[in-house]
């Protein structure tokens, strides 16, 4: 068996990806959500079909403590995690002239503090163990910046250079820390985009369409497992050859 693998905003989109993927390697999964639980219970059976064990949780990443009590109870349930990766992130687009606090601080709170908190609380175990990975879910927004996402920008910005400071605190203890930047991803957090985003952000594709959100569950796969023992502060871009 892998091990334990520890998901955030794992119920859908590339976040489900991954449960499924890491499941089908031979991990163990607990996985977060925050309110769909109709698809967390779903996806708890369909990972039980695969022979290995699914824990659901519904743990709102902004909220410290909750998630710090995940962590506990994933560790007591199902093991040592070996594996984290954090996928939970909404958006809130506007430009930055017309942009309301409770909009930055929202989509800074859930995508960069909601990180923090999980790799906070999964670190000090796998550090104690001398092992473990950490893979987190940034964008190509916070690698090339995108207008009317100022707020979801600087928060998958920062989860950058949190990564590579924390790769070099936890490298000498033998602990990994990754990102993945997507491109554009078919999921709920897109299907709203209008055609014409949509074509746009096409025509700056190589390969001329969206990923789905499997691509970039293989790549998480990937530096998760020990195919990768000497990946570490790499930020990862997975998104068909986008560019300006
Ligand atoms: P989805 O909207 O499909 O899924 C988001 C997931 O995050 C859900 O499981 C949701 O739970 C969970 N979530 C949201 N807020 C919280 C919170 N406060 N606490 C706990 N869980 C939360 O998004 P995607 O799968 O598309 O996105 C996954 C990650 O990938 C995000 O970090 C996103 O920024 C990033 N990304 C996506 C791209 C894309 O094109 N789709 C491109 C680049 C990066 P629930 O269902 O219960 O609400």
């Amino acid at each position: 068996m892998a091990g334990v693998a520890l998901v955030s905003g794992g119920s859908r989109g590339i976040g489900r990806a991954c449960v499924l993927r890491l499941a089908a390697d031979g991990f163990d999964v607990g996985f977060s959500y925050r309110s769909d639980e109709a698809s967390a219970v779903e996806l708890e059976k369909e990972i039980g079909e695969l022979g290995v064990r699914a824990l659901a949780a519904r743990v709102d990443v902004t909220d410290a403590g909750a998630v710090a009590d995940w962590v506990a109870r994933t560790e007591r349930e199902l093991g040592p995690i070996s594996a984290a990766v954090t996928s939970a992130g909404i958006v809130s687009d506007g430009l930055v002239v017309s942009m309301s606090s409770a909009r930055w601080e929202d989509v800074l709170r859930t995508n960069l503090d909601g990180v923090f908190h999980v790799c906070r609380a999964v670190l000090f175990p796998m550090v104690k163990r001398r092992s473990g990975s950490i893979t987190m879910i940034s964008s190509v927004s916070g690698v090339h910046g995108r207008a009317g996402q100022a707020n979801y920008a600087a928060a998958k910005a920062g989860i950058i250079g949190f990564a590579k400071s924390l790769a070099r605190e936890v490298g000498p203890r033998g602990v990994r820390a990754n990102v993945v930047a997507p491109g554009l991803i078919d999921t709920r957090m897109t299907e709203d985009l209008s055609e014409a985003v949509r074509r746009e952000m096409s025509e700056r594709i190589a390969l001329g369409r969206a990923g789905r959100p499997e691509e970039v569950a293989d790549l998480v796969a990937y530096l998760s497992s020990d195919r990768a023992t000497y990946v570490t502060g790499s930020v990862v871009e997975v998104h068909g050859g986008y560019g300006a």
